[in-house]
């Protein structure tokens, strides 16, 4: 049962005030920043980059944006968010910036394509929350404390004196919302709720985003879900008893009913809510045939830990990993690091 449960793994990371200073000086004497953000970016990712983004471009700096997709397109779901003509595709992104600053990404790797470009950046500010950061870049801005990187986004945006306006404030309100799940998940401070309110007395439509993220999919969905849900497995007996529900979608299944991929980002928050298991994963076929795999854990058991040993990462409630192996194989490496079955008898 050793390395089960949580809390484990690398020490808390905090942002030095050195580093602070030294982002703050760095930002203000570019003229041209070149911004990156995770590959297959999510709400707190592509926010946080397109909200200093916008910020910065209205401050004078010739911006560039992307990540490092090798099938570069924005997920539907947000689509809506302000600021993407900042974006340019991997290719077009410069090859040796002077100034890069990366979103939300832990490790190297996760920066895709453009990791080589992060490698001969002359400066490389990383913002960033996650507990398994590696401490990568010239520069840390990483505190595995904040709710999202779009926290510490704002906190730089207050040194540096910028204002956060309307369409800045919907990408950062877009990061928080995601990353606390809503303002459900632990991490939901009274410092969270004060940003929030700080960032919708610009005037956000919260009711409007909100539908943007959780409340609209095609009714392809529907059919998809139910083929997910229909083959879902409970075992009762993983992770030392606190257990396990999962299931997976295939590419079959979305080609049936002309679903594309991101649009399965949901179903993990279905299968999560289960009442018996500490563990929910979703294992969902990709374009490549790639299994993209999303784990949840309720808290007892930690998530990031077993994702980071199988190639992946991210948070001890909240983790994700890509595996080539067939979904069973997957998840037999993926049980035999949460913890050995309890005996039949417990
Ligand atoms: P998701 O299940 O895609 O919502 O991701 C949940 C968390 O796991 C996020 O913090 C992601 O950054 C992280 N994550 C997901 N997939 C991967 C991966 N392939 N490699 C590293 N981290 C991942
Ligand atoms: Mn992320
Ligand atoms: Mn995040």
């Amino acid at each position: 049962m050793s390395g089960v449960r949580a809390p484990q793994g690398p020490p808390a990371h905090v942002v030095r005030e050195a580093d602070w200073l030294r982002a703050v000086e760095l930002v203000r004497d570019a003229g041209e920043v070149a911004l990156v953000c995770h590959v297959a970016p999510d709400g707190d990712a592509l926010g946080s980059m397109l909200g200093l983004g916008m910020a910065l471009r209205r401050a004078g700096k010739r911006v560039t944006a992307s990540f490092g997709d090798r099938s570069f397109a924005v997920p539907r779901l947000l689509r809506f968010l302000p600021g993407q003509d900042l974006l340019v595709e991997p290719a077009a992104y410069p090859e040796e910036p002077e100034l890069m600053i990366s979103f939300d990404v832990p490790t190297v790797d996760r920066l895709g394509l453009l990791a080589p470009n992060a490698g001969k950046a002359r400066e490389l500010i990383v913002v960033d929350h996650h507990p398994s950061n590696t401490g990568f870049g010239t520069v840390q801005l990483v505190d595995s404390s904040a709710a999202s990187t779009s926290v510490l986004v704002e906190e730089l945006m207050a040194r540096l004196g910028l204002d956060v306006d309307h369409d800045i404030a919907t990408c950062l309100y877009t990061g928080l919302v995601t990353d606390t799940g809503s303002f459900r998940h632990s991490s939901t401070t009274p410092a969270v709720h004060e940003m929030a309110a700080r960032l919708v007395a610009t005037g956000l439509r919260t009711d409007e985003i909100a539908r943007e993220l959780w409340d609209r999919s095609p009714f392809a969905y529907l059919k998809v879900l139910a083929a997910a849900l229909d083959r879902a497995t409970l075992d009762r007996h993983a992770a030392g008893g606190l257990g396990l529900v999962w299931t997976f979608v295939t590419r079959a299944d979305r080609a049936a009913h002309c679903l594309p991929y991101d649009e399965c980002e949901g179903i993990i928050d279905v299968i999560r809510r289960t009442d018996e298991p500490d563990v929910a994963v979703v294992l969902k076929e990709d374009d490549e045939g790639a299994w993209q795999v999303s784990t949840r854990s309720k808290g007892q058991v930690d998530v990031g830990r077993a994702c980071t040993a199988l190639g992946g990462g991210g948070h001890v409630r909240a983790a994700g990993f890509t595996s080539h192996d067939s979904p069973e194989e997957t998840m037999a490496s993926f049980r035999s690091l949460i913890g050995p079955p309890a005996s039949p008898s417990t």
